[in-house]
């Protein structure tokens, strides 16, 4: 895996070609021919970077574009990133601490955000399909209090693997008061109403990425009336098994591990602990932080237990040691050699608006990323 690769180790060679449109980014016909093109200085260490150029399309890149620190000006923020917004560190306290810009932070923890769903999207294609799968929606919310979502939460209920996420936009529910009212009913004439069917859709879209199509598999619950509706729209066969939200919540709960991971999520991300000044201003930065909470969770933290302390993917047998983020960060992983579909596609270009939010900068950076 990509792991073993340590892009500054000498002698290195290019793995492919870095220009999707070459016919040796994907398929080598013989031996990809290319050469040495000099070097580069830059500021941050190591200071000089070798140079190729490609003979079969004239592209030239050196050992950074196969790097995920590519481009940066400040490329030791990015490992930082993941411990520290996984320790509930909100992205201004991030900058302070950092000495950078809090736009560095946002734009680097979209970066590493796209890169952990490249990376996990890829240890996926080698994971046996699971046989007991928790989901739950995890409530909260972007931009103001008038804007609640749930993000939809899948995991493997013997290794605790955190599968995968979609989320759906929500309306304002529960108490108000008059003035609170008046000013939802403004918001939704002005932004538009949210699909009161996005949480059976949107629940259907995450089973079905989990789910291999006429697979058996057991789909644990809690009394969600979106649920069933959900599971019926997914092709295989799966039975249901529905765990009331009142039962008590310790580890012989069915829904044990999905419980966890809400409680996890909570506990290690700023933007959703209650009261909060560090909230959400965009649907899509939930999802990016999320990721990075996902590689984190299923790659990096060992599980302490009495007598092992493993990973989630030491538990399902892809790997044997857990990774540090210097090993998650090894090498740039290429967005068109991944068939990204679906909400995980629009994630990686950012197309999750937030309307209310004015201007949502998308994804459009074609060979950085
Ligand atoms: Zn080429």
């Amino acid at each position: 895996m990509c792991t073993d690769l340590d892009t500054h180790q000498r002698p290195w060679q290019p793995p492919h070609c870095p220009n999707p449109n070459c016919i040796y980014h994907n398929h080598f016909h013989g031996p990809w021919p290319f050469k040495r093109f000099g070097f580069f200085w830059r500021q941050a260490r190591p200071n000089r970077i070798r140079r190729f150029r490609c003979l079969a399309c004239g592209v030239t890149f050196s050992t950074q574009t196969f790097s995920p620190t590519y481009y940066l000006k400040r490329p030791d923020v990015l490992a930082l990133l993941m411990t520290k917004t996984t320790g509930c560190m909100a992205n201004r306290q991030l900058a302070d601490d950092l000495k950078v810009a809090p736009s560095t932070v946002d734009k680097q923890l979209y970066r590493l955000g796209r890169h952990c769903l490249l990376l996990h999207k890829r240890f996926r294609e080698d994971l046996p399909q699971p046989t007991t799968i928790a989901v739950d929606g995890f409530e909260t919310f972007e931009f103001s209090q008038y804007y609640p979502c749930h993000f939809h939460l899948a995991v493997d209920c013997r290794t605790a693997m955190f599968l995968s996420f979609t989320d759906s936009p929500l309306r304002r529910k529960g108490a108000m008061t008059p003035d609170q009212r008046r000013k939802r009913k403004e918001q939704e004439n002005r932004f538009g109403r949210p699909d009161p069917q996005a949480v059976r859709k949107d629940m259907a879209e995450l089973i079905a990425d989990v789910v291999e199509p006429g697979s058996q598999v057991t789909i644990r619950s809690d009394m969600h009336p979106s649920y069933p509706k959900a599971i019926r729209q997914v092709p295989a066969q799966i039975r249901h098994e529905v765990t009331s939200s009142q039962d008590y919540r310790d580890r012989h709960n069915p829904l044990y591990e999905i419980n966890l991971l809400d409680l996890l999520i909570r506990h290690g991300q700023a933007n959703h602990k209650r009261e909060t000044i560090a909230w959400a201003k965009r649907r899509h930065g939930v999802a990016m932080r999320l990721m990075v909470f996902l590689v984190w969770r299923n790659y990096v933290r060992q599980r302490w237990r009495k007598h092992s302390s493993q990973t989630p993917a030491m538990q399902a047998g892809l790997l044997d040691r857990p990774l540090t983020p210097e090993q998650i960060l090894a090498q740039r992983l290429f967005v068109s050699k991944a068939a990204l579909t679906g909400r995980w596609r629009q994630y990686y270009w950012a197309e999750v608006l937030t309307p209310a939010l004015g201007v949502n900068r998308r994804h459009q950076l074609k060979r950085a990323f």
